[in-house]
């Protein structure tokens, strides 16, 4: 992707929106950067997976966020 959209996007990967972890690398959480795309991983399970087709604007990336968390959150329970 190029360089404005992962600056926009950069600040909504730096905690997981689960568990509030800044860990990246370690075996821990990761971040991995498509041509249209953005996968941040944490080790709570959590994956954001972000695709920059439909805009970068803050408030698209934080509903995004939410849906997912969301989703994340009834699959955990549903187990
Ligand atoms: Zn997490």
């Amino acid at each position: 992707m190029n360089a404005l959209d992962y600056l926009a996007i950069a600040p909504h990967l730096h905690n997981c929106a689960n568990c509030g972890s800044e860990t990246i690398g370690n075996g821990k959480g990761s971040v991995s950067i498509e041509e249209t795309s953005v996968v941040r991983g944490c080790d709570c399970g959590f994956v954001f997976h972000f695709d920059t087709t439909n805009g970068t604007a803050d408030s698209i990336v934080k509903q995004s966020i939410n849906t997912q968390l969301d989703k994340f959150k009834e699959d955990s329970i549903g187990i």
